[in-house]
């Protein structure tokens, strides 16, 4: 056994590798999640369907070329624990990780390749403080790799905004407007393609802010978006 496998093996011991999702230790090659897991992860396929339900969010209020998202977000369900693990428990790898799997799926819609960057949807620097990382930066990262583009920070968040869950659609979207604006940056994107990115999307509030914001300093600007999970309204 070469040193470093020694060294491995002992950590592996030590410290084993656990699924995110059923706790089980990871085999050699598996990584985050087990591929049991992976083979249960509740996929969307919304890439491959025309004006798809999350294409259907912006429809009318902000031109979006293309939308999607990677797999189901259930509350409570075995797999909510992959999104917990990346947004509150300090593990914004496992965000990058699975958004690059996404990405090798949406290289079969082919309009991925003509993405030119891939922007994250930002966090108010309050926020970004606390937790101290921004889990959409990390799936933007995972994505970006793969379609062999940078990652831009084209938004930024000028107010601070809340917790939205508790409110209802309209109350959510009167919460957000005005809370993000382009940076100057943006303006070198004129006509260019760009993947908005988020960690998951559940009214669409938060993406279609980032997108009006993105619009109304780069009118030409084309957007599609991606988020890893999408939630499954009751
Ligand atoms: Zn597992």
């Amino acid at each position: 056994m070469m040193q470093g496998n020694i060294i491995k093996y002992v950590a592996d011991m030590l410290f084993p590798r656990l699924c995110v999702v059923c706790g089980r230790a990871l085999n050699d090659g598996e990584k985050h999640v087990c591929l049991e897991c992976m083979d249960e992860l509740p996929l969307t396929g919304y890439h491959l369907v025309d004006f798809n339900p999350v294409e259907q969010l912006f429809a009318g209020k902000v031109p979006v070329e293309h939308a999607t998202g990677y797999f189901f977000y259930e509350r409570g369900s075995r797999h909510a624990a992959i999104l917990h693990s990346i947004k509150y428990h300090n593990n914004p790898h496992l965000g990058e990780w699975l958004a690059g799997r996404f990405a090798a799926e949406l290289e079969t819609a082919g309009w991925f390749g003509d993405v030119e960057a891939v922007v994250p949807v930002p966090l108010h620097r309050s926020k970004m403080a606390a937790r101290g990382y921004n889990q959409s930066e990390y799936v933007a990262r995972g994505l970006a790799s793969v379609a062999g583009c940078r990652v831009e920070r084209l938004v930024k968040a000028i107010k601070k905004h809340e917790t939205q869950t508790h409110k209802g659609q309209y109350e959510r979207q009167l919460n957000i407007s005005g809370v993000f604006k382009a940076t100057r940056r943006a303006g070198d994107f004129a006509g260019k393609h760009i993947l908005l990115v988020d960690d998951v999307v559940t009214t669409g509030a938060t993406l279609l802010s980032c997108a009006e914001a993105l619009r109304q300093a780069v009118p030409d600007i084309r957007i599609s978006i991606a988020t890893l999970a999408v939630t499954r309204l009751q």
